[in-house]
């Protein structure tokens, strides 16, 4: 008898996938290659691809992924794709956060239709500073967490939206410096990963464990999470495509008054508050003036790479 199974790819190790049934509670695992369609090059399975296996059960070996279903988005490294949250991790001190980096990564998750969440670390070491973040993340349309590993506070609310927003086989990635915190929060939330903090030596020989295969984890009940603290803002894939036009789209905050400003072509980046509603906003406080300064910066940039 021949059937199809849907799933997920959760593992992959030198053309040997490992495929979780999708959809049900009492999940069967297969182990199976992909056919031959699927090696080519642009076509090359990842971890996190939902698949068709087919099931002959009339001849041996006769389990093998037979098709591709469509992707939503890809990271190049780690090689992970179908990434539905993306949860930002900065430390409110020590160290001191680069909010243009955060600001580049929910505007490339966001471009990438995964949904960005903003988690400030080390509340511990500044309530104040915390405090300071969470209103520029929170009032810019971002489900925002404040936590600290040393007191314990908002992990567990932490955990219950993850839970909530996982659930449905979605998958969830961090992103953030190193030093601010993903490993100690990740080992919180899921004690299984047991992945190595501070401890700088042990985080570069696990580094360098350049073969180490790729493999997305469950996270509580039907969701996935990549063990991936902190991949960069070039890793993914469509960075490249990212062009000057699609800027503004990936600024939820800035969208809602640009239909106010004197002109229709309006960049937001050199007018002032009298033909820019943009920049009237921020000026009454109601876009953070960070978020505009990133918003501008990296407008300047990609309009340096368009070449006009
Ligand atoms: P990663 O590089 O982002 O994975 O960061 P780690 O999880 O390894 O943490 C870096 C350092 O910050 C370690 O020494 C942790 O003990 C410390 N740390 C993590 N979370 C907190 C926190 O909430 N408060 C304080 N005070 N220190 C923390
Ligand atoms: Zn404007």
């Amino acid at each position: 008898m021949v059937t199809e199974i849907k799933g997920k790819v959760i593992k992959g190790l030198g053309g040997l996938y490992t495929v979780r049934e999708s959809g049900t509670d009492d999940a069967r695992l297969y182990t199976a290659r992909a056919k031959g369609v699927l090696h080519r090059d642009d076509e090359k399975l990842l971890v996190g691809d939902d698949v068709v296996v087919t099931v002959d059960d009339s001849v041996p070996d006769g389990v093998v992924i037979s098709d591709l279903l469509p992707r939503k988005n890809a990271l190049i490294r780690p090689p992970v794709s179908n990434i539905d949250y993306l949860f930002i991790v900065f430390a409110a001190k020590k160290p001191a956060p680069v909010l243009e980096v955060v600001d580049k990564l929910t505007a490339i998750a966001i471009h990438n239709s995964i949904t960005p969440v903003i988690i400030i670390t080390k509340s511990d070491l500044s309530a104040t500073l915390a405090e300071e973040y969470r209103a520029i993340y929170s009032c810019a349309g971002f489900d925002t967490f404040v936590v600290s590993a040393e007191s314990g506070e908002g992990v567990s609310r932490v955990e219950e939206y993850m839970r909530s927003a996982l659930s449905g086989g979605k998958t969830g990635a961090f992103a953030g410096a190193s030093g601010v915190g993903k490993s100690t929060l990740m080992n919180a939330l899921f004690p299984h990963l047991l992945l190595s903090t501070g401890d700088v030596s042990k985080k570069i020989e696990r580094g360098k464990h350049t073969t180490r295969h790729v493999e997305i984890f469950d996270a509580f009940s039907d969701g996935f999470i990549a063990d991936t603290p902190g991949f960069s803002l070039v890793d993914f894939a469509r960075f490249d495509f990212f062009v000057l036009d699609e800027l503004f789209a990936t600024f939820p905050d800035i969208i809602p008054y640009a239909a106010g400003c004197t002109y229709s072509d309006c960049s937001h980046v050199g007018e002032g508050a009298d033909e820019c509603a943009v920049a009237r906003a921020a000026k009454e406080g109601k876009i953070a003036e960070s978020r505009l300064e990133s918003y501008r910066s990296v407008w300047r940039t990609l309009k340096a790479k368009s070449g006009y």
